[in-house]
Protein backbone atom coordinates (compact mmCIF):
# COMPACT_ATOMS: atom_id res chain seq x y z
CA UNK A 1 0.00 0.00 0.00
CA UNK A 2 1.03 3.49 -0.06
CA UNK A 3 1.59 4.02 3.36
CA UNK A 4 4.14 0.79 3.48
CA UNK A 5 5.89 2.02 0.39
CA UNK A 6 6.29 5.67 2.45
CA UNK A 7 7.10 3.64 5.52
CA UNK A 8 9.88 2.10 4.05
CA UNK A 9 11.08 5.13 2.48
CA UNK A 10 11.50 6.44 5.48
CA UNK A 11 13.51 3.82 6.80
CA UNK A 12 15.97 3.45 3.59
CA UNK A 13 16.31 7.30 4.49
CA UNK A 14 17.61 6.43 7.85
CA UNK A 15 19.87 3.90 6.73
CA UNK A 16 21.65 5.74 4.00
CA UNK A 17 21.97 8.03 7.09
CA UNK A 18 23.61 5.51 9.44
CA UNK A 19 25.51 4.04 6.35
CA UNK A 20 26.98 7.83 5.61
CA UNK A 21 27.83 8.58 9.46
CA UNK A 22 29.52 5.42 9.83
CA UNK A 23 32.00 6.18 6.75
CA UNK A 24 32.34 9.86 7.32
CA UNK A 25 33.68 8.76 11.39
CA UNK A 26 35.71 5.62 9.93
CA UNK A 27 37.62 7.64 7.55
CA UNK A 28 39.12 10.04 10.46
CA UNK A 29 39.29 7.30 13.05
CA UNK A 30 41.36 4.80 10.46
CA UNK A 31 43.64 8.33 10.10
CA UNK A 32 44.14 8.46 13.43
CA UNK A 33 44.93 5.05 14.26
CA UNK A 34 47.87 4.71 11.68
CA UNK A 35 49.26 8.10 13.17
CA UNK A 36 48.67 6.72 17.17
CA UNK A 37 50.38 3.35 15.55
CA UNK A 38 53.46 5.01 14.03
CA UNK A 39 53.65 8.07 17.04
CA UNK A 40 54.06 4.58 19.27
CA UNK A 41 57.07 3.46 17.11
CA UNK A 42 58.70 6.62 17.38
CA UNK A 43 57.67 8.42 20.11
CA UNK A 44 59.95 11.69 18.78
CA UNK A 45 57.30 12.33 15.79
CA UNK A 46 54.08 13.05 18.12
CA UNK A 47 54.76 16.77 17.40
CA UNK A 48 54.99 16.39 13.89
CA UNK A 49 51.40 14.72 13.77
CA UNK A 50 50.10 16.08 16.73
CA UNK A 51 48.30 18.64 13.83
CA UNK A 52 47.00 16.00 11.87
CA UNK A 53 45.36 14.22 14.57
CA UNK A 54 43.29 16.88 15.54
CA UNK A 55 42.47 17.97 12.67
CA UNK A 56 40.73 14.68 12.56
CA UNK A 57 39.38 14.66 15.75
CA UNK A 58 37.82 18.60 14.95
CA UNK A 59 36.38 17.00 11.82
CA UNK A 60 34.77 14.09 14.01
CA UNK A 61 33.62 16.33 16.47
CA UNK A 62 31.74 18.82 13.71
CA UNK A 63 30.40 15.55 12.37
CA UNK A 64 28.81 14.93 15.46
CA UNK A 65 27.81 18.14 16.80
CA UNK A 66 25.80 18.72 13.46
CA UNK A 67 24.12 15.08 13.71
CA UNK A 68 23.02 16.06 16.80
CA UNK A 69 21.29 19.51 15.91
CA UNK A 70 18.66 17.25 13.90
CA UNK A 71 18.39 14.08 16.30
CA UNK A 72 17.78 15.61 19.20
CA UNK A 73 14.35 15.02 20.13
CA UNK A 74 11.43 17.48 20.00
CA UNK A 75 10.66 18.16 23.45
CA UNK A 76 11.08 21.86 22.17
CA UNK A 77 8.81 24.54 23.08
CA UNK A 78 7.56 26.83 20.10
CA UNK A 79 7.54 30.54 20.92
CA UNK A 80 6.06 33.43 18.80
CA UNK A 81 9.51 35.45 18.09
CA UNK A 82 9.85 39.00 15.87
CA UNK A 83 11.08 37.28 12.86
CA UNK A 84 13.80 40.71 12.72
CA UNK A 85 15.30 39.41 16.13
CA UNK A 86 16.42 36.09 14.87
CA UNK A 87 17.83 38.13 11.85
CA UNK A 88 19.46 40.72 13.42
CA UNK A 89 21.21 38.86 16.45
CA UNK A 90 22.62 36.63 13.59
CA UNK A 91 23.75 39.79 11.41
CA UNK A 92 25.66 41.48 14.73
CA UNK A 93 27.29 37.67 15.14
CA UNK A 94 28.48 37.97 11.53
CA UNK A 95 29.05 41.90 9.89
CA UNK A 96 32.33 42.68 11.62
CA UNK A 97 33.62 39.57 11.03
CA UNK A 98 32.50 39.73 7.24
CA UNK A 99 34.36 42.78 7.11
CA UNK A 100 37.24 41.82 8.24
CA UNK A 101 37.14 39.10 5.15
CA UNK A 102 36.69 42.07 3.06
CA UNK A 103 32.97 40.99 2.36
CA UNK A 104 30.13 43.34 2.83
CA UNK A 105 26.90 42.24 4.40
CA UNK A 106 23.87 44.05 4.66
CA UNK A 107 20.65 43.44 5.85
CA UNK A 108 17.22 44.81 4.45
CA UNK A 109 14.20 44.13 6.93
CA UNK A 110 10.82 44.79 6.04
CA UNK A 111 7.44 44.14 7.59
CA UNK A 112 9.08 44.59 11.11
CA UNK A 113 6.87 43.00 13.61
CA UNK A 114 6.41 40.34 11.86
CA UNK A 115 5.99 36.88 14.19
CA UNK A 116 7.26 33.34 13.51
CA UNK A 117 6.22 30.86 16.10
CA UNK A 118 9.45 28.68 16.42
CA UNK A 119 12.54 27.70 18.35
CA UNK A 120 14.04 30.35 17.57
CA UNK A 121 17.50 28.73 18.58
CA UNK A 122 17.23 26.59 15.69
CA UNK A 123 16.38 29.57 12.84
CA UNK A 124 19.12 31.17 14.16
CA UNK A 125 20.65 28.17 13.69
CA UNK A 126 19.99 27.85 10.09
CA UNK A 127 20.86 31.29 9.54
CA UNK A 128 24.08 30.63 10.45
CA UNK A 129 24.37 27.30 8.26
CA UNK A 130 23.36 29.50 5.78
CA UNK A 131 25.64 32.82 6.13
CA UNK A 132 28.89 30.75 7.01
CA UNK A 133 28.20 28.94 3.49
CA UNK A 134 27.58 32.10 1.82
CA UNK A 135 30.94 33.27 3.56
CA UNK A 136 32.26 30.37 1.71
CA UNK A 137 31.44 31.40 -1.15
CA UNK A 138 32.36 34.75 -1.92
CA UNK A 139 36.12 36.07 -1.85
CA UNK A 140 37.12 39.49 -0.73
CA UNK A 141 35.07 41.77 -2.91
CA UNK A 142 31.82 39.84 -2.59
CA UNK A 143 28.80 40.53 -0.97
CA UNK A 144 26.34 38.77 1.40
CA UNK A 145 22.26 40.07 1.57
CA UNK A 146 20.33 38.56 4.64
CA UNK A 147 16.55 40.15 3.74
CA UNK A 148 13.34 39.69 5.21
CA UNK A 149 9.79 39.92 4.54
CA UNK A 150 6.04 38.74 4.74
CA UNK A 151 3.63 37.94 1.73
CA UNK A 152 0.72 36.43 2.55
CA UNK A 153 0.26 34.28 5.56
CA UNK A 154 4.36 33.42 4.82
CA UNK A 155 7.62 35.27 6.45
CA UNK A 156 10.22 35.08 3.90
CA UNK A 157 14.05 35.17 5.23
CA UNK A 158 16.84 35.47 2.25
CA UNK A 159 20.51 34.83 2.25
CA UNK A 160 22.03 36.34 -1.01
CA UNK A 161 25.67 35.62 -1.62
CA UNK A 162 27.29 37.29 -4.55
CA UNK A 163 30.10 34.11 -4.85
CA UNK A 164 31.56 31.22 -6.58
CA UNK A 165 27.47 29.89 -6.96
CA UNK A 166 26.68 25.94 -7.67
CA UNK A 167 26.92 24.27 -10.87
CA UNK A 168 24.26 21.91 -11.95
CA UNK A 169 25.38 18.75 -10.11
CA UNK A 170 26.28 20.15 -7.00
CA UNK A 171 22.66 22.41 -7.19
CA UNK A 172 21.00 18.69 -7.74
CA UNK A 173 22.94 16.83 -4.70
CA UNK A 174 22.26 19.97 -2.48
CA UNK A 175 21.31 18.98 0.91
CA UNK A 176 22.34 14.89 0.52
CA UNK A 177 24.12 14.16 3.83
CA UNK A 178 27.87 14.31 3.63
CA UNK A 179 27.50 15.73 -0.11
CA UNK A 180 30.01 18.59 -0.32
CA UNK A 181 33.02 20.24 -2.15
CA UNK A 182 34.54 21.60 0.04
CA UNK A 183 37.83 19.77 1.44
CA UNK A 184 37.11 20.26 4.89
CA UNK A 185 33.31 20.47 4.70
CA UNK A 186 31.05 17.97 6.66
CA UNK A 187 28.09 17.78 3.90
CA UNK A 188 25.67 18.68 6.67
CA UNK A 189 24.56 22.06 7.29
CA UNK A 190 22.36 22.03 4.44
CA UNK A 191 20.35 18.64 5.29
CA UNK A 192 20.09 20.40 8.66
CA UNK A 193 18.34 23.64 7.41
CA UNK A 194 16.42 21.43 5.81
CA UNK A 195 15.07 19.02 8.76
CA UNK A 196 14.50 22.49 11.00
CA UNK A 197 13.12 24.50 8.13
CA UNK A 198 10.45 21.62 7.49
CA UNK A 199 10.01 20.76 11.53
CA UNK A 200 8.21 24.78 11.44
CA UNK A 201 5.95 24.01 8.64
CA UNK A 202 8.10 25.78 6.25
CA UNK A 203 9.65 25.51 3.05
CA UNK A 204 13.35 26.55 1.87
CA UNK A 205 14.93 26.31 -1.63
CA UNK A 206 18.04 26.90 -3.26
CA UNK A 207 19.03 28.81 -6.81
CA UNK A 208 22.18 29.80 -8.04
CA UNK A 209 24.26 30.77 -10.91
CA UNK A 210 27.96 29.56 -11.39
CA UNK A 211 30.19 32.61 -11.25
CA UNK A 212 27.24 34.75 -10.46
CA UNK A 213 26.18 33.88 -6.84
CA UNK A 214 23.27 31.68 -4.57
CA UNK A 215 20.06 32.99 -3.38
CA UNK A 216 18.61 30.94 -0.71
CA UNK A 217 14.71 31.68 0.24
CA UNK A 218 13.12 30.11 3.39
CA UNK A 219 9.25 30.24 4.13
CA UNK A 220 7.97 29.91 7.77
CA UNK A 221 4.09 30.63 8.69
CA UNK A 222 3.29 33.85 9.77
CA UNK A 223 2.07 33.81 13.21
CA UNK A 224 1.24 37.25 13.59
CA UNK A 225 2.03 40.97 12.89
CA UNK A 226 3.15 41.98 15.77
CA UNK A 227 2.74 45.99 14.81
CA UNK A 228 -0.79 45.54 13.85
CA UNK A 229 -2.47 42.92 16.55
P1 LIG B 1 29.51 21.97 3.74
O1 LIG B 1 29.39 23.46 3.86
O2 LIG B 1 30.16 21.34 4.92
O3 LIG B 1 30.12 21.53 2.44
P2 LIG B 1 26.65 22.03 3.31
O4 LIG B 1 25.62 20.95 3.42
O5 LIG B 1 26.39 23.27 4.07
O6 LIG B 1 28.02 21.38 3.75
O7 LIG B 1 26.84 22.41 1.78
C1 LIG B 1 26.99 21.39 0.81
C2 LIG B 1 27.60 21.93 -0.47
O8 LIG B 1 26.67 22.81 -1.11
C3 LIG B 1 28.85 22.76 -0.27
O9 LIG B 1 30.00 21.96 -0.17
C4 LIG B 1 28.84 23.63 -1.53
O10 LIG B 1 29.33 22.92 -2.64
C5 LIG B 1 27.37 23.84 -1.78
N1 LIG B 1 26.90 25.14 -1.27
C6 LIG B 1 26.10 25.37 -0.19
N2 LIG B 1 25.86 26.68 -0.04
C7 LIG B 1 26.53 27.31 -1.04
C8 LIG B 1 26.67 28.70 -1.44
N3 LIG B 1 26.09 29.69 -0.76
N4 LIG B 1 27.43 28.95 -2.55
C9 LIG B 1 28.01 27.97 -3.23
N5 LIG B 1 27.91 26.67 -2.91
C10 LIG B 1 27.19 26.34 -1.83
Amino acid sequence: SEEMLLRSEKLSVVGQLAAGIAHEIRNPLTTLKGFLQLVAKQPESGPKYADIMSTEIERISRITNELLAVARPQFSEFQSTPVEQIVTRVYDLFHSEALMQGIVMEMHLQDEGAMVLCEADRIHQVLVNLIKNAMDAVTGGGRVYLSTWVDADKVYIRVRDTGIGMDATTLEHVGEPFYTTKSGGTGLGVMVCQRIVQSHGGCIEWDSKVGEGTTVTMNLPLHMLGNHA
